[in-house]
């Protein structure tokens, strides 16, 4: 057969043969002709088996849907009364010469060819690779990698470099629960799955990077709740001789310019976009996450909002996950720097309650899809804000030894922020959840059902661990 010519360009052949490959769509017998629609990743295109072409027609009798195809065939432009206005290839068909069939399916557990929204989800993710078939999961997916190729693009330009931080690392105090890997190597030690990369980002900045990114995977063990998952994405930023205004204004320009460029459908509600401070959030929408959008009706509409002027440290919920010995905790960051009018309270540790951070966070409809802060760049102030949260000098140095350190050794001032990408997606992509824009997502209840995990491991596994099962 020719070169595989992808959907999308059939219309460039009209009236030439051509090959192509895919999937059956949909499959329609007409007694004498067969009509059948192929899809590959570009596209759909009605083929037409005719009873002359006795191979084809053949063929064509056998196949059902999602059976895979190469196919012979000509590019006949369509009778002037059964062109499709609005449609890829509306105005083609392609005769069916030759079928090849390269893989039958089993009669697939769902339809593919639905937006797939009234298809039990748990069925959806147990044949997840069937699901991401249709239309509507491909568009999600492929507009997720434009996405992040732009982010890549544009802050490549903007000398940012990206450097991978390792995976299997060690427990920090930044709000939740850990996700924990047992060492055979070291027995009785246990490594951390990074809840984010907050610590190598700043390691980076005393390490002279200047201009850090990553998309970087995060683990929370968290309970369960609608948008959120054991693992997700965050694009993460580290630069170094920056005020908040320079974090804030790069990621302002980058989110308009992924709008402007990918999402060109969209309007942003207001740019540049509004600053609320914490305190008004809380008075004027009762949120600090408030949604602004002038018209909650408009799918296009994205209103975009920082809130600044948060409180550094609240008083210590005891109920919650977070390691805290004393009576304050951070509400953000325990890194960040408090807004340089404050410094003083926090070195003297004065009137605790009223010092605000330096803390930017970025708002979507309603939805945080951000947030960051600069940090303290002077050991002397980390360890402040360590003392405030009553944490013990040994302590301190068995956790932070390293942090404390690095800040010391010439580190310069940085800041940074992380997005929470999935959400971010979800927004642009007009999703009710995170989970119909990752690729392959857990359950509400952590479960990836297609692969059954988490699952129990053998016993020469928990052997060689020292690990031994409870009643
Ligand atoms: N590491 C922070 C987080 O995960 C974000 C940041 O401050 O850069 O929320």
């Amino acid at each position: 057969m020719k070169e595989r010519i992808y959907i999308k360009d059939l219309s460039q052949y009209a009236g030439q043969e051509v090959h192509i490959a895919g999937w059956v769509n949909v499959r329609r017998d007409q007694g004498k002709m067969v009509f059948f629609d192929m899809r590959d990743m570009t596209g759909y295109v009605q083929c037409v088996a005719l009873p002359s072409r006795e191979q084809a027609i053949e063929k064509a009798k056998d196949i059902r849907p999602e059976w895979v195809l190469n196919i012979k065939g000509l590019v006949n432009k369509r009778p002037e009364k059964n062109i499709k206005e609005g449609v890829v290839n509306g105005d083609i068909e392609l005769e069916v010469l030759e079928i090849e069939v390269l893989n039958k399916a089993e009669t697939p557990a769902f339809d593919v060819v639905s937006e797939g929204y009234e298809i039990g989800e748990e069925n959806r993710l147990k044949y997840r690779f069937l699901d991401l078939r249709r239309d509507r999961m491909q568009k999600n997916i492929r507009n997720r990698h434009k996405v992040v190729k732009f982010i890549r693009d544009f802050l490549d330009k903007k000398s940012f470099i990206e450097v991978e931080t390792p995976i299997l690392t060690k427990s920090t105090p930044e709000g939740a629960r850990d996700y924990v890997v047992p060492s055979r190597i070291w027995q009785g030690k246990f490594y951390a799955l990074p809840q984010s990369p907050q610590q190598y980002k700043q390691l980076l900045m005393a390490s002279g990077a200047e201009r850090y990114f990553q998309v970087a995977k995060c683990m929370r063990d968290e309970d369960t709740r609608g948008d959120r998952q054991p693992e997700f994405t965050q694009i993460d930023m580290e630069m170094s001789f920056v005020d908040r205004e320079d974090v804030m204004n790069l990621n302002e320009e980058l989110l308009i310019n992924v709008v402007k460029n990918i999402y060109s459908e969209k309007e942003i509600q207001e740019i540049p976009f509004p600053r609320i401070t914490y305190k008004e959030s809380m008075e004027k929408y009762g949120t600090d996450r408030p949604d602004i959008r002038k018209d909650k009706n408009n799918p296009n509409l994205l209103a975009f909002c920082w809130v600044v002027d948060f409180p550094f440290f609240e008083r210590t919920d005891k109920s919650d996950n977070v390691d805290t010995s004393g009576e304050w905790t951070f509400t953000h960051n325990p890194f960040s720097r408090p807004q340089d009018e404050h410094m003083a309270m926090l070195m003297d540790k004065k009137d605790i309650g009223d010092i605000l951070t330096t803390q930017y966070d970025i708002v979507l409809n309603g939805s945080e899809i951000g947030g960051g802060s600069i940090r303290n760049h002077e050991p002397e102030a980390l360890e402040k804000v360590f003392e405030i949260m009553g944490y013990e000098q040994e302590v301190v140095e068995k956790n932070f030894g390293h942090m404390i350190k690095a800040l010391g050794s010439g580190c310069p001032p940085h800041g940074g922020i992380a997005w929470g990408f999935d959400r971010f997606i979800m927004l642009l992509q007009n999703e009710p959840n995170i989970r119909e824009v990752i690729a392959f997502p857990k359950t509400g209840e952590g479960k990836d059902l297609m692969m059954d995990s988490p699952s129990d491991i053998s016993e020469k596994q928990l052997k060689e661990l020292n690990i031994k099962m409870g009643k």
